[in-house]
């Protein structure tokens, strides 16, 4: 069998996989079009190889389904889209060194601009070529990671951007804390006189951008001319207040592929932080941190073997784990096991895994390293 993308061009010889339904991407695509109407553009953020889901195997489900762009956070995300798809527009949502400007504007990328010196290299760059780079202006409304200030100092600097030529100004963006309501209007309010300051000076800004997937749910005041989803593409949800039917795509499994009976009083890995009280069987699992699996989840994780919960039981280790199959008598080498799915058949979700994990539920998908196979169905097929 063979995959597309990244480590993935080689055979598979490994039975843990990453198990991706298309279906699910199009169908929560299709939800969120149906939430913000025609007239809201969806950027879907495919970011950390599309939240470990891949982002060269969903982005056509993402963009035949509803997308209008496709967001990452570096230069090399966007090109490893961009050989696939170079038709589809992509945005560079972080800061990219300027040794990086000649790629940007190889692969007609979207670039995120925040300071005038970075403008006017692209800038100078575009106009050698003979091109306008298109360009997302980052304005910075209190979260203080990337942005220009809120001030009328960058009202100015913005203002130079647009009449430069060899670029052209394509958006604004800012990015919400989402402490509370308060602060939320505070930021939007914000933005929205920034992008008033600046028409007044005669910039052309065609898309005003500032909602998430919690604030695009929760906040529908604040979608303006685009929203940037991207958690809740792939039916992971954040939001409290709104409502939106998406259902998880991803599913982590693997199989047992060793089994080994211990006595009473025997320990399992790394330090013996675990023994058995019984005689029991313990199966090894081929799945490990390496993977991106939570190594915090010692003493807590459970998977599912024919249909029950079994704990992890010992340290876990890089590439192997262990699991006390001592109430499933009936399982044997080579059965199925799902490391978690979407809740149905007894699975723990990844809602359930980033409580036990004590993190969000971003950090469980993105960590999913380059390892494991992702295989994509489509109509309920491979
Ligand atoms: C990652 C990211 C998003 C998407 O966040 P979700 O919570 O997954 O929807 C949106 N905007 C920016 C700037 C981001 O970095």
């Amino acid at each position: 069998m063979h995959i597309i993308g990244g480590m993935n061009t080689l055979p598979i010889y490994r039975e843990t996989v990453i198990e991706v339904n298309l279906d699910r991407i199009a169908y929560n695509m299709e939800q969120i079009r149906a939430m913000v109407g025609k007239d809201v553009k969806i950027a879907a953020v495919v970011k950390a190889n599309g939240y470990g889901h891949g982002a060269v195997g969903i982005a056509p489900a993402i963009m035949e389904h509803g997308g209008d762009l496709l967001c990452v956070a570096t230069l090399t995300e966007a090109i490893e889209l961009k050989e696939t798809y170079p038709e589809y527009p992509v945005l560079i949502m972080g800061l990219t060194p300027k040794e990086g400007f000649p790629a940007v504007l190889d692969y007609n990328i979207l670039q995120t601009i925040d300071t005038l010196d970075q403008a006017k290299a692209l800038a100078s760059l575009a106009r050698k070529r003979g091109a306008a780079a298109g360009i997302h202006i980052k304005y910075d409304t209190g979260f203080h990671r990337i942005g220009f200030p809120d001030n009328p100092e960058s009202y100015r600097a913005i203002e130079e951007i647009s009449r430069m030529e060899g670029l052209k100004i394509e958006g604004i963006f800012s990015h919400l804390v989402l402490l509370d309501d308060e602060s939320n209007r505070r930021q939007y309010e914000a933005f929205c006189r920034a992008v008033k300051a600046l028409r007044e000076r005669g910039v052309v800004l065609p898309c005003c951008h500032l909602a998430d997937s919690i604030a695009s749910v929760d906040y529908p005041e604040y979608r303006m001319d685009m929203i940037r989803a991207g958690a809740i593409i792939y039916g992971l949800k954040g939001f409290h207040k709104g409502r939106l039917d998406v259902r998880q795509a991803l599913t982590f499994k693997t199989k047992i592929n060793h089994i080994t009976e211990i006595k009473a009083g025997e320990g399992v890995s790394y330090d013996f932080m675990w023994r058995t009280e019984r005689d029991t069987r313990i199966g090894t699992l081929p799945f490990g941190y390496a993977d991106g699996y939570p190594r915090n989840l010692r003493g807590k994780a459970k998977v599912t073997i024919r249909g029950k919960q079994v704990p992890v039981v010992g340290v876990l280790c890089m590439d192997q784990c262990m699991v006390d199959l001592g109430d499933v008598p009936e399982a044997q080498i080579g059965d199925e096991v799902i490391i978690y799915g979407d809740g149905t058949g007894n699975t723990l979700d990844i809602q359930a895994i980033s409580v036990l994990a004590e993190t969000n539920k971003n950090d469980i998908v993105a960590r999913l390293s380059a390892r494991p196979a992702r295989i994509y169905l489509k109509d309920g097929k491979m």
